[in-house]
């Protein structure tokens, strides 16, 4: 189902030597927030392609992704080096589960989310979904260094514009920062540091929760919480964690 499109780079951004974005227009079918596309390039004759979660929202374009270069991986190194007016190739079909409509009903919404995996959040808080279906969101991001906390811009804009129904927690892990806690998801969470910061538990009565990036903090995180009476949620046996891995 659906085809390769071949589209120009509108535009890259360089956070930091690792970590970019990447913007494109491409005729893209509707998605839903916290989807992801595949994305391509030709090496060598054949087509290297991964996927990665849309940062858009559905209604903004161009479409763009973010994402960090793994040094010793065929593609995002390539894709860091496209410049505007490069040609990147962009799979018709978006997909994915990490879903507002996919979502039981919650009181409060916890996003956790490891370095790149900010950017299908991003892509949801700018919808209406997420402040139409819960009262509190809480979106807590690990990074290693404070380099690595991009977006910064949009976020104070979820900020101002969502008041005391939304708490930003950034974690860096690496490094000691006026306002991050230095700690590991799984850690701050079972410690009780996470739901001090905001002053709201977590609790299966009233919390969804999404988990996205490295699945070291998937595994983790979902441990803490399974302790806590949460459980995965499926389709045909609802519960209260939504998870997508990304390596
Ligand atoms: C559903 C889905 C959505 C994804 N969305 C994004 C996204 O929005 N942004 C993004 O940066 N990545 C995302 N990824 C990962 C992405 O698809 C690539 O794997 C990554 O960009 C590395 O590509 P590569 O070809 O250079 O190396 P690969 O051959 O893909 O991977 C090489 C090695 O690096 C590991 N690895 C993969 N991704 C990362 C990473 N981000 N950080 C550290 N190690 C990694 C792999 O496990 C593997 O061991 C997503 C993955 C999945 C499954």
């Amino acid at each position: 189902m659906g085809e390769w499109l071949e589209v120009t780079v509108a535009e890259t951004i360089r956070w930091n030597d690792g970590l970019y974005s990447l913007r494109f227009h491409a005729p893209l079918p509707a998605f839903k927030a916290g989807q992801f596309v595949r994305v391509g390039l030709d090496v060598d004759g054949e087509r290297i392609a991964r996927p990665y979660s849309l940062v858009n929202a559905p209604d903004e374009t161009p479409h763009e992704i973010y994402f960090n270069v793994v040094p010793e991986g065929p593609l995002s190194p390539r894709l860091a080096k496209l410049e505007a007016g490069d040609t990147v190739f962009v799979h018709s079909s978006t997909t994915g589960t990490m879903t507002m409509e996919r979502t039981p009903d919650h009181r409060h919404l916890w996003l956790f989310a490891t370095g790149t995996a900010l950017g299908p959040f991003l892509s949801m808080l700018k919808t209406d979904a997420p402040w139409e279906r819960a009262e509190r969101v809480v979106l807590c991001l690990s990074i290693r260094h404070a380099a690595d906390l991009a977006y910064g811009e949009t976020i104070r804009r979820l900020e101002a514009r969502h008041g005391d129904r939304f708490d930003f927690v950034p974690l860096i892990t690496r490094e000691a920062h006026p306002v991050a806690l230095r700690e590991r998801i799984p850690a701050a969470l079972a410690s009780g540091q996470i739901e001090r910061r905001v002053g709201l538990r977590l609790d299966p009565e009233d919390a969804h929760v999404m988990l996205c990036g490295n699945s070291d903090m998937i595994e983790e995180v979902q441990q803490v919480l399974e302790q806590r009476g949460l459980r995965r949620h499926r389709r045909r046996e609802p519960g209260h964690i939504t998870v997508e891995k990304y390596h």
